[in-house]
């Protein structure tokens, strides 16, 4: 069971209202690096696993992170506080009202008339908190990666808001929240190595042949060699006779169908074939301007002349569209 203190895991002290930054600090309640996201990826882990040690730490984890969750959202209540009361009241000219609350370098007029300054579960861009944003997969040595991932994204996010705020009090919390993210990515990279072997991650192997493979598939300047495709880790493939059909086979795609699916196949293609002689009239030549998607030849545009001085084989054009083109132009001036 879950029960709740009153005391938040760090002290919210904010200098002043600031209903810009509120909404730049939605990103951290309601976004893909938030602590939303990160309380249910690790609360929903820590019902699955059954390693004890690793329930344990997600669970610790999972619930700080909603005592993190608890932070954020004061953080934007208290800087949005005097929106909220002004919105409320509305003892102000509503034009001077509007004003405030869109005014210089102010962005989040929407989030306080709409959500009233509360913490909404969106983001700093107003998109709603999705479950889409956690990827769990089931398997720890591919999760504690991820997780891995999402401790270092989050870290960033929180640099970020930490650089385009002076007010101390601010700073100061999410300097905390992002000290935790760190101790957080440190346990999960110590829980991912604590798993021995942990790669490949799950059970089955790779091909062996194809394992060290690194393929050298965009030549030209700027072709690299570093640890990630040396020698000494990987078979590096440059020769494109080597790129495709590595398997040794012809390349191509097939599959064996019962004889009564292949007629309908068959007589599919048959009803679809393109020819490739013809040469249709199509709705664009009808309505063409003229010049517009002309297939000019290079004698054409050297000479200016005609289409019928290049070569009629290949680059005719039939006369109705021409004629039809002119009147169009005509018509237009
Ligand atoms: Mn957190
Ligand atoms: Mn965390």
């Amino acid at each position: 069971m879950f029960t709740h203190n009153k005391t938040l895991q760090y002290t919210v002290r904010v200098s002043e209202p600031n209903p810009a930054l509120a909404n730049l600090l939605l990103e951290q309640f309601g976004g893909p690096q938030g602590e939303l996201a990160a309380a249910m990826r690790y609360f929903t882990q820590a019902l699955a696993e059954d390693d004890p040690g690793r329930k344990d730490m997600l669970l610790d984890i999972s619930t700080e992170e909603l005592s993190h969750l608890e932070v954020i959202g004061s953080l934007v209540c208290m800087l949005n506080k005097g929106a909220k009361g002004r919105l409320a009241e509305a003892v102000e000219e509503e034009g001077e009202l509007f004003r405030s609350l869109q005014g210089a370098g102010n962005d989040s007029h929407l989030t306080q008339v709409l959500y009233g300054g509360g913490p909404a579960l969106i983001n700093s861009g107003g998109q709603l908190w999705t479950a889409g944003y956690i990827d769990s997969i089931g398997e720890p040595t591919a999760d504690l990666r991820s997780n891995i991932a999402a401790e270092a994204r989050a870290k960033i996010v929180y640099e970020r808001l930490i650089n385009v705020t002076a007010d101390p009090g601010v700073k100061e919390a999410l300097t905390f929240l992002m000290t935790r993210e760190m101790s957080h990515q440190k346990s999960f990279e110590k829980a991912l190595y604590a798993i021995e072997p942990n790669f490949p991650p799950g059970k089955l192997a790779g091909m062996p042949e194809f394992e060290e493979m690194y393929v050298n598939t965009s030549q030209g300047e700027g072709d690299m060699r570093g640890p990630w495709n040396s020698d000494e880790n990987f078979d590096y493939v440059s020769d494109p006779a080597r790129f495709t059909a590595v398997d040794g086979g012809d390349g191509s795609a097939s599959v064996r169908l019962p004889a009564a699916q292949k007629k309908l196949v068959d007589a599919m293609a048959d009803r679809s074939t393109s020819a490739p002689d013809a040469n249709p009239v199509t709705g664009i030549e009808l309505g063409k301007a003229e010049g517009t998607m002309a297939r000019t030849t290079k004698v054409e545009l050297d000479a200016g002349g005609s289409p019928a001085d290049a070569d009629a084989g290949t680059q005719s054009r039939p006369a109705k569209s021409t004629s039809a083109a002119k009147g169009k132009s005509r018509s237009k001036r």
